[in-house]
């Protein structure tokens, strides 16, 4: 990894702590979803980088892909547990991490429970450690706590505008992983999720999330579609993004049009929100490390 690429890493890495920071403080009942995604975006912009994704907040059995569209007047309720799962980068070098934040509700513990898991995970990295070595430890430290990890969700290398490429890191240990490494001059994200044991330890996937992605390369031919496609892969390139973002053309019947164009034709797709099948509430914990060959850095 070269030095430029590390402090790339960093200075996005800063603003993700930033914007975490903030949602601590952000989060707590009657608060509009869209209010704290937006100022959380803010915060990444105002220090010089670029969301990564569009602010996932997640609440209750939501365990991850939701973000609130335009106009939404959802809030957060008494008694909820809520995730925040915020990404920035810059040059395209991505900083990932989300945190869960109580409100009030009866399951402090599965907070606790995935956050350390991810510490204990964080306390064993080394260059070239075996994902097995990791899935095992978050598994253990779940289970220790009566509750059930997410079978089907899961740890991450990060690339240049690729939030998910390479390497997975599953939250419960596989026998395909033992001879898998974390091998250096990569950045990764850890990220446990854990379900009550009532939970089927596994999410489902649900349309209506409101992030999508750019599937193809190549733009339509219909000019205002062509239009909007190119302004996404601009702006976005391979990066998730939310139509909220298009904020002056939101109800716009051209764009509309448009919009609604690209994903009849699929050059754009929804990322399904995904669920806990038996609707138990889910928590998760999250940071990137990049690992060089001399060290472990934990960027968030
Ligand atoms: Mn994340
Ligand atoms: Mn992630």
């Amino acid at each position: 990894m070269l030095e430029d690429e590390i402090e790339y890493y960093i200075k996005a890495g800063k603003a993700v702590k930033y914007a975490k920071a903030k949602v601590k403080d952000l989060v707590k009942a009657n608060t509009r979803l869209i209010d704290i995604c937006e100022k959380v975006e803010q915060t990444i912009r105002n220090l010089g980088c670029k969301p990564a994704f569009p602010c996932n907040i997640c609440i209750n059995e939501i365990a991850a892909h939701y973000t609130p569209p335009a106009k939404s007047t959802k809030h957060i309720r008494e008694g909820s547990l809520v995730k925040v799962d915020i990404g920035a980068h810059y040059n395209g070098f991505i900083a990932d991490s989300a945190i869960t934040l109580n409100v009030n509700s009866e399951h402090e513990e599965l907070t606790t429970a995935v956050e350390e898991a991810l510490e204990n995970a964080i306390k064993i990295l080394e260059p070239n450690i075996r994902i097995a070595k990791i899935s095992g430890t978050i598994e253990k430290t779940i289970k220790y706590y009566g509750f059930k990890p997410i079978i089907n969700l899961a740890g991450h290398q990060l690339g240049q505008y690729k939030v998910h490429t390479g390497k997975i890191i599953p939250n419960i240990k596989s026998f395909r992983d033992i001879f898998n490494r974390l091998e250096p001059g990569n950045a990764y994200a850890i990220e446990p999720f854990a379900t009550t044991k009532n939970g089927a330890g596994e999410v489902i996937g649900k349309r209506g999330g409101h992030i999508y992605h750019l599937t193809q390369n190549t733009p339509p031919k219909e000019t205002a579609a062509k239009n909007l496609y190119l302004e996404i892969k601009r702006k976005y390139k391979t990066l998730p993004f939310t139509k909220r973002w298009f904020k002056d053309k939101i109800g716009n019947p051209k764009f509309e049009k448009a919009f609604k164009y690209l994903q009849d034709k699929k050059y754009i797709k929804e990322y399904p929100a995904m669920i806990e099948a038996k609707g138990e509430p889910v928590a998760q914990a999250e940071h990137t490390v990049i690992i060089t060959k001399k060290e472990v850095i934990v960027i968030t």
